[in-house]
């Protein structure tokens, strides 16, 4: 068989030896499920409703530096562990991922330009088990929360198991849990209602954590593999198993390939209420933060809400140009002229309250006390047959697990739009949230952006979702963008604010600003790194974890990286 040249080779490969890998993958998943990367074409999808498997739509850098040299698609578990042997043998880079909707974050490219992309979802997409009993799910790859929720609705499962979403219900349940994603409702960290896992180590070896190292006694399977022997009777029940907790190294790392993930499932709450209370000034920010925090930590706050700014909700609801058609940052006046146009606040804070209807009662009470304190709050629930205020019917949705993509419309705030997220951790204090959003504002108005935000807030923290819009054909605003979220990286670590999670580009920058102790915490990340991977194989250079068979300092992306680099 002979294949064609890919547009990118991987490092250090030569054709002939591409070519002969691949034959060898080939052998074992047949050619219908391998994809050379070979003409432009494919760099053409833009879309999030027909994702590109092989390089970032939303590309900062240009579209061929992050991309793979061909997409190779496992059936099952012993495929994965075929193709990582092949992958030391061969020594190529490969890069799993689920589905590859995690646009803002780099989508389904790789990191080393030219990797294998193992895309994992295309054939592995089952949902393996839904326990009613338990309310949990064992899952592969490839399900979606779409394709999870429509299960459950075949099954007549919806009514009595919910699942979390995301704001966007197109990507994987297993890919967002590892990449540590949160949802809204009471199940929002995502990766805190995980229960279990199985991983194809980086060598091809086969692990269960949890309790799913103890055999199921009864196991047996038609062909006698092992992943497809049930698990332990208590895998999606508890964590922690015995001995070290490992699951926590296989998020947002380069360990190991996850082919199976236990999720937990919210019962039906027996009752549900979302609603809005907006906020008019600016500067009721800190006043709402504070209040916040002391309901959240008792619980009269169940579920993960969020405080977004005006100009995320107007984004959803149209495109800049219907609003003020200008090249520069709306001013003052224009946003005050564009909340009372959507007769929504400066700040909207969306939430829900869950349970029957006398907990709800009382959870009401003592929300409308809190916030009523500020002045020009104003609160709203759905009405029967009238359209709410704000986005408050797609946060409904979202509130109650429905899965949507209503919420993709912010990125079409300017034309050809594409965006990256910036994402700092943010104490849920008043003073904490009023620094961090005048510190990234100002960057951002300074860079020629609109400032567009929400903070998401967890059980301790608050995610601060900074959203930077731009024109992806616009190559100055794509250069400004990228020093744009350079600098407000460095902003941020100089008050002691990290990113829980960032794009391609910035892994190296964030990993870097990880430091105490003179980087010790990323030091035993690849002393681990070596260990499991000695060829460096899998995915070097995820999160800033490079192997040591890759010169960092020649990898590693800064400032000054030229717009290409290739290999
Ligand atoms: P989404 O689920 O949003 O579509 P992706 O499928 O693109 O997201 O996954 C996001 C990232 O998570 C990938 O780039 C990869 O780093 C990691 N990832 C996804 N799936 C797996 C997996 N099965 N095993 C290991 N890492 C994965």
């Amino acid at each position: 068989m002979t294949f064609k040249q890919p547009l990118v080779l991987p490092p250090g490969v030569d054709a002939s030896h591409f070519e002969a890998y691949l034959e060898a993958v080939t052998e074992v998943i047949g050619s219908e499920n391998v994809t050379v990367i070979t003409s432009e074409d494919v760099l053409d999808k833009e879309s999030y409703l027909d994702p590109s498997k092989a390089h970032d739509m939303f590309n900062v850098f240009d579209k061929d530096y992050f991309i793979a040299s061909a997409v190779v698609a496992p059936r099952k578990v012993t495929d994965v562990q075929a193709i990582m042997r092949l992958c030391n043998e061969f020594k190529v880079p490969v890069w799993p991922f689920s589905i590859g909707r995690n646009v803002g974050y780099g989508g389904a490219a790789p990191r080393v330009p030219g990797s294998i992309g193992l895309d994992m979802g295309r054939n592995m997409n089952k949902v393996l088990e839904v326990s009613e009993q338990n309310a949990y799910c064992l899952l592969e790859p490839g399900v979606t929360y779409q394709d999870l929720y429509d299960h459950l609705v075949e099954k007549k499962l919806n009514d009595k198991l919910w699942i979390d979403v995301p704001d966007l219900g197109g990507g994987s349940v297993l890919g967002n849990c590892i990449e540590r994603g949160v949802g809204y409702t009471p199940y929002g960290d995502h990766f805190m209602m995980h229960c279990g896992m199985e991983i194809v180590l980086p060598s091809g070896e086969l692990v269960r954590t949890g309790m799913g190292a103890m055999p199921n006694p009864s196991a047996s399977s038609a062909d006698g593999t092992v992943d497809e022997q049930p698990g332990n009777r208590c895998w999606q029940l508890f964590n922690y198993g015995y001995g070290p907790y490992h699951d926590g190294i296989f998020s947002q790392s380069n360990y190991g390939v996850v082919v199976k993930m236990g999720m937990w499932l919210m019962p039906n709450p027996g009752g549900f209420q979302p609603y809005l209370i907006t906020f008019e000034r600016d500067e009721d920010l800190p006043q709402i933060v504070e209040r916040i925090r002391q309901l959240r930590l008792a619980m009269v706050l169940m579920n993960v809400p969020s405080i977004r700014h005006i100009l995320l909700d107007a984004a959803v609801m149209g495109t800049k140009r219907s609003y003020k058609d200008v090249n520069r940052p709306l001013t003052e006046e224009e946003l005050v002229q564009i909340q009372n146009q959507l007769g929504i606040g400066r700040w909207n804070f969306y939430g829900a309250l869950y349970g029957p209807e006398v907990m709800r009662n009382a959870q009401w009470e003592v929300i409308k006390g809190t916030f009523g304190q500020i002045p020009g709050s104003k609160f709203f629930w759905p009405e029967e047959g009238k359209k709410s205020p704000g986005v408050l019917d797609i946060r409904a949705k979202t509130f109650a697990g429905i899965p949507s993509t209503d919420e993709l419309k912010w990125v079409d705030w300017l034309p050809n739009g594409a965006h990256l997220f910036f994402s700092p951790i943010s104490e849920i204090t008043g003073d904490a949230a009023n620094l961090q959003y005048s510190i990234t504002k100002k960057r951002v108005l300074e860079a020629g952006f609109d400032f567009i935000g929400t903070f998401t807030i967890g059980m301790r923290e608050m995610h601060h979702i900074v959203c930077l819009v731009f024109d992806r054909k616009d190559t100055e605003q794509r250069n400004r963008v990228h020093n744009l979220i350079r600098t407000l990286i460095q902003d941020c670590a100089a008050h002691g604010w990290g990113e829980y999670r960032t794009h391609l580009a910035l892994m190296d920058q964030i990993a870097g600003t990880y430091s105490w102790n003179d980087h010790a915490l990323l030091k035993f990340s690849e002393t681990l790194k070596n260990a499991i991977d000695p060829n460096g194989i899998l995915a070097p250079g995820k999160n800033g974890v490079w192997p040591s068979s890759y010169s960092k300092s020649e990898w590693q992306l800064t400032a000054a990286s030229s717009l290409q680099r290739r290999c």
